[in-house]
């Protein structure tokens, strides 16, 4: 491989990226690749940890320059980053009280440099069974037609990243049951 990897993989809650990242690393392993994955949300957190957030889901409550700071921090944690593939697992954008709220602003970009975004999405009805699931997680009230307004969103959010930073954008479909399909499309988007 001619050049390292800096993929950042965005989508809603309950699309599946979770699932999909652990495969693709297995796979990526068995080219011979030394990779990582980052979640963007939890280093932003161990960061808020030590002036007092205690909750996850909370970050997204708190003030936007607030948010800023950590992203910036976070940001740059990732940047040092040495492995061959890097794969940032994050969102497109941020349910903050004062509006949609970018996961990656131009000052981020400008710091982690991605040259691959994946943007993961599914159909709103598989979406919603998957938040519903998962009993872990503080979510916001969740109905189809706020996640097919969520779906629109992110793929304008990761648009604009794609031309501010000139990289590509893979839409990747999680179809139920379909992890290994979605794979091998985001295996083939990063030239692996
Ligand atoms: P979050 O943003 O909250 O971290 P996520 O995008 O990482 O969410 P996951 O935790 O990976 O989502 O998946 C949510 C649920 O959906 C899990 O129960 C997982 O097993 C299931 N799931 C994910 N992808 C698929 C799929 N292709 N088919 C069936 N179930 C799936
Ligand atoms: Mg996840």
């Amino acid at each position: 491989m001619a050049e390292n990897k800096l993929v950042v993989l965005v989508g809603i809650p309950g699309v599946g990226k979770t699932t999909l990242l652990s495969r693709i690393v297995d796979a990526i392993k068995d080219r011979d690749r030394s990779v990582c994955v980052i979640s963007f949300g939890t280093l932003m957190f161990e960061v808020a940890k030590k002036s007092g957030t205690d909750n996850r889901d909370k970050l997204r409550k708190l003030p936007v320059s607030e948010q800023q700071r950590l992203q910036t921090i976070a940001a740059k944690q990732i940047a040092e980053r040495t492995e061959q593939v890097v794969i940032v697992d994050t969102h497109a954008f941020i349910n903050s009280p004062e509006g949609y709220y970018p996961g990656l602003p131009d000052h981020v970009l400008k710091i982690i440099k991605p040259t691959n975004f994946v943007s993961v999405s599914a159909k709103p009805e598989e979406i919603y069974n998957r938040r519903m699931k998962d009993s872990t997680r503080s979510r916001d009230k969740i109905t189809l037609a706020n996640i097919k307004k969520e779906l629109d969103i992110q793929s304008g959010m990761i648009s604009a990243c794609a031309v501010i930073t000139g990289s590509p954008v893979k839409h990747v479909l999680n179809g139920e049951g379909k992890v290994e399909a979605a794979t091998e499309k985001i295996m083939g988007a990063i030239g692996l």
